[in-house]
């Protein structure tokens, strides 16, 4: 049965965490792959997809724009879920301010209930403008790196509840670390443990950040590019798109994996707190 606004709670502790969910059991066993589509082309959507369609793993986007390879994954609900990644840097393409940028999201992904800030911006205003004006119930903008300890928390704000849910393992960070141990493992204990990719890493198979930035200078029309001229820039060896598949194979074996959506889920309903809606 689906639960009203403003009724979820969420844990915000981790004996609470383990104690207190709709199952009875912690979520230690249980990925969240989400990727961040941040403006790539269709052939990297695809390619991406592709992995995730072969192996029967669900996964949450953070879309940017709208393209014809959006339109097929939101053409396969039983294992893509649509956020809104909006863009709130001063040369945004989504707007000029927190409310404006908000609204084209929400137009691109009208059934969005979950989201990332690209480039992880976050305030106080921008908190304002999620509750006051979308149906935004998740927010998985923060980025706590390979820790155990990381559970989503809610905040109470403008009498509506904002799951907030740390993500622990970022493609783009793990692959500037010196020890080079990207192993994408589930590694928190109470919570599910949440991974994040960038399609064009996944398509370029990016060792590092440099050979991504590098293609993205070579190409004069990046997000239009296609197969055929970003091949020459695709790495072989060890890079994003192999620790990728790694990760989904190994789901598909041996982990429960769910959507963004599913955090609702993962705590038992209660009353809100005081000066929030009954
Ligand atoms: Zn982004």
């Amino acid at each position: 049965m689906k639960k009203p606004l403003g009724s979820y709670r969420v844990m915000s502790n981790a004996s609470e965490a383990s104690a207190n969910t709709t199952s009875g059991t912690a979520y230690s066993d249980t990925a969240l792959i989400t990727l961040d589509v941040d403006w790539a082309p269709d052939c990297a959507i695809d390619d991406t997809a592709a992995i995730l369609i072969s192996e029967g793993v669900k996964s949450t986007w953070f879309v940017t724009h709208m393209s014809p390879a959006i339109e097929r994954l939101r053409s396969r609900p039983d294992l893509f879920e649509l956020g809104i990644h909006p863009c709130f840097f001063s040369d945004s393409t989504h707007g000029a301010t927190p409310e404006a940028v908000l609204r084209h999201c929400m137009e691109l992904v009208p059934e969005s209930i979950s989201m990332r800030s690209h480039g992880l911006a976050w305030s106080s205003g921008i908190l304002t403008a999620v509750l006051s004006q979308t149906p935004i119930l998740i927010d998985i903008s923060i980025l706590l790196p390979r820790s155990s300890a990381a559970a989503p928390a809610y905040m109470q704000w403008l009498c509506r509840n904002l799951i907030r849910a740390p993500y622990t393992w970022e493609d783009g960070y793990e692959i500037e670390q010196p020890d080079t141990d990207w192993h994408p493992g589930l590694h928190t204990l109470y919570a599910p443990t949440i991974f994040n990719f960038h399609p064009i890493h996944i398509f370029l198979n990016s060792p590092t950040l440099s050979h991504y930035e590098s293609a993205k200078r070579a190409l004069t029309r990046f997000q239009s590019g296609t197969r055929e001229e970003l091949a020459p820039y695709v790495a072989s060896g060890r890079g994003i798109q192999s620790t990728f598949k790694e990760l989904v194979r190994r789901t598909r074996n041996r982990t429960r994996h769910c959507f963004a959506r599913d955090l609702l889920d993962s705590v038992a309903p209660s009353p809100v707190g005081p000066g929030s809606p009954s």
